[in-house]
């Protein structure tokens, strides 16, 4: 090789990183963000290099915070962390992660209740594109009863919820049901 030639080479491994980037949508309500999926984001960094939390916007699903509130208050969970990015999307997961290049969703799991669901969808998703994995990740033991539904039941009636999501969400909980925080 001559020096020039030398000069313009990209070195392999930064040419990896581009082309094998391992990116996961982790699609949900978030409504909202709860310990439990931050336990499942956190985990999955050790795995993928990119998680793009991608917050479902259905129209015919009642939530109590906006697509608008959600977005917000998630990002800035994950304000601190380069390598998670929060969006919001509407219509099919699937074609949502072939726009953003994902090769996976992640999804958590917690009781049996979840599995059945979980395997429906996962199964469907594959019939759709077969080349994206859904790739489960079992609940922590402190997180496994946590979920958006029972944090949102307990801030309604001024129940502490400060062990089950983050500062940030609390807040906007209180807010939400007009409590103070405990
Ligand atoms: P969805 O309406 O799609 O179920 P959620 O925001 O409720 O959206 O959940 C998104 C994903 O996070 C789902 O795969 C759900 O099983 C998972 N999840 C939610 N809470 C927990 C938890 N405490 N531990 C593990 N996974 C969880």
């Amino acid at each position: 090789m001559d020096g020039d030639s030398k000069r313009r080479a990209i070195p392999l491994n930064s040419l990896d990183n581009i082309v094998t980037q391992r990116i996961a949508i982790y699609p949900g309500s978030f409504d909202p963000i709860t310990n439990g999926h931050l336990d499942i984001v956190k985990r999955s960094l050790g795995i993928f290099d990119k998680i793009i939390v991608g917050i479902a916007v259905n129209s015919r699903k009642q939530t109590l915070f906006s697509r608008d509130e959600r977005l917000a208050i998630t990002r800035e969970v994950f304000a601190t962390d380069a390598r998670v990015e929060v969006d919001a999307f509407e219509g099919l997961t699937v074609e949502y992660a072939r726009a953003r290049n994902a090769c996976a969703i992640l999804r958590g799991l917690r009781a049996v209740a979840d599995f059945e669901y979980e395997l429906q969808m996962a199964n469907m998703n594959r019939k759709l594109h077969e080349n994206l994995e859904t790739v489960f990740m079992m609940t922590s033991e402190k997180s496994f009863f946590v979920s958006s539904q029972n944090v949102k039941e307990v801030a309604r009636f001024g129940g502490d919820i400060s062990e089950l999501v983050p500062a940030a969400v609390a807040r906007v909980l209180a807010a939400k049901f007009g409590k103070s925080i405990r």
